[in-house]
């Protein structure tokens, strides 16, 4: 499903973020120590090869809500923006840091006139994160960052579950009635 709201094309789609080649960038679902780890962490680092930690290695550690771009070595993109959401229960207010993780990434992301980026659904798997809560938060966060947005003229929303997908699809919908 697509739909663009003030000159940027939003797409959700049902996929793995590390088979993206349309994107200049994805969004890797990060570990504080920037390693392979598992879930979107381990399948982005296979993906990319050994050359991607090593460059994430002395960016390490980063905290909750905190965002980083590397290379992107063997992925067909150009760049990962790392990003490390909160553990739900752990990290708080969860809210506010899973915000500060998106608010990062776009920022980095017309710093550095990316023009397409890939999200997974941040802190959602491993970290615990209900999904139908953090939907709000994704659409609410980016929703707001729009008017200062220049660089970035599509943003996908890459899911990994049937569940998944239908939550963002659902928010989209919302969006396009107004
Ligand atoms: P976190 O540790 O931030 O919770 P995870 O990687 O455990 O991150 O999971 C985040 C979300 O991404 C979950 O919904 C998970 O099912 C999904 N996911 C796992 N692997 C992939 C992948 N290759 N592509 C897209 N989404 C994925």
């Amino acid at each position: 499903m697509k739909l663009t709201i003030q000159n940027i094309e939003f797409e959700v789609v049902k996929g793995d973020i590390t088979a993206q080649p349309g994107l200049e960038a994805v969004v890797n679902a990060a570990n504080a120590e920037l390693s392979p780890g598992g879930g979107v962490a381990g399948a982005i680092h296979k993906a990319a090869g050994p050359d991607l930690y090593k460059e994430c290695k002395p960016l390490a550690p980063i905290q909750p809500g905190e965002a980083v771009l590397t290379n992107a070595y063997q992925l067909p993109n150009k760049y990962v923006i790392h990003c490390l959401g909160p553990v739900y229960g752990q990290d708080k207010p969860e809210s506010e840091l899973l915000a500060a993780c998106y608010r990062n990434t776009l920022k980095i992301a017309e710093e550095m006139e990316i023009t397409s980026l890939g999200f997974p659904a941040i802190s959602t798997g491993i970290f615990g994160y209900p999904a139908e809560l953090a939907v709000d938060v994704v659409f609410n966060t980016v929703l707001a960052e729009l008017s200062g947005i220049e660089k970035i003229k599509k943003i996908k929303f890459v899911l990994f579950s049937d569940k998944d997908l239908h939550l963002y699809e659902t928010q989209l919908k919302k969006i396009s009635v107004g």
